[in-house]
């Protein structure tokens, strides 16, 4: 399984299709991809392979922006309705997940028990709830953190919102990711092998962190909102 981001300045589909190639050898059973587009968000999943992902995908979309993901289930059969990636009821959020939410029937049962769910993943009580409190009033920001606090378990996220369509949100805890950096672009993914078709310098991210990737540079953070600097490195990798 595996999780690929894209916002910059190029064609975004192309590149995310590639990052996810490139992570084909982890395993998985389903591959989906989100977009931000001039329209709006745009989502593409099938179970199968990158190439049943690749024939759905139209070749002329337009986009900067996006999130790809493969999925090894956990929770909830390999099919296309539980692929990733998976939208907040309103349509608003969009996220993919890496890893197991150990704690989502609890959190369902205090403060979801009137959503409305449309998949059997224990990935989407994350979106659902990063909507919960993005209603009560709640920055995209402040709701993600609030929501990821809740969380026990192992985490690779990458999220959209389509109120904010110029930001990846991305957040790690017990699961590979990796962000890449560049004049270009900023991307995120679970190994540099995705990656270095656009970029070699690298920043780690360590569990509980999470990170606002956008065209012009990157903010890291903890989850009670502290800022963190650290330094990016040179990967000596031959793809
Ligand atoms: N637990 C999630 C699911 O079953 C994510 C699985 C993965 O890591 O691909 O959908």
């Amino acid at each position: 399984c595996g999780i690929v981001g894209y916002i910059g300045r190029n064609q975004a589909a192309e590149i995310l299709l590639k990052g996810l190639e490139k992570l084909e050898y982890r395993g998985y059973d389903s591959a989906g991809i989100a977009f931000q587009t001039s329209e709006g968000l745009t989502m593409f999943k099938e179970k199968g392979r990158i190439v049943d992902l690749r024939a759905v995908i139209p070749e002329k979309i337009d986009t900067y922006v996006g999130i790809g993901h493969t999925r090894w289930a956990t929770h909830g059969v390999p099919d296309q309705k539980n692929s990733h990636p998976h939208s907040s009821a309103s349509g608003r959020f969009t996220l993919v997940h890496n890893g197991v939410i150990e704690n989502y029937e609890k959190l369902i049962k205090e403060y979801l028990k009137d959503t409305q769910f449309s998949s059997e993943t224990d990935t989407e009580v994350v979106v659902q709830l990063i909507e919960h409190f993005a209603e009560i009033g709640m920055s995209t920001e402040d709701a993600f953190r609030k929501a990821l606090s809740l969380l026990h378990g192992s985490y690779a996220i990458a999220m959209l919102d389509e109120e904010n369509p110029d930001t990846i949100f991305v957040a790690k805890n017990r699961s590979p990711l990796l962000v890449g950096i560049s004049e270009d672009c900023n991307v995120v993914a679970s190994d540099a092998m995705a990656m270095l078709q656009v970029t070699d310098q690298f920043i780690e991210l360590h569990d509980g962190e999470v990170v606002y990737l956008r065209k012009d540079g990157i903010i890291i953070e903890t989850l009670a909102g502290d800022k963190i600097e650290r330094a990016s490195y040179t990967a000596e990798l031959d793809m």
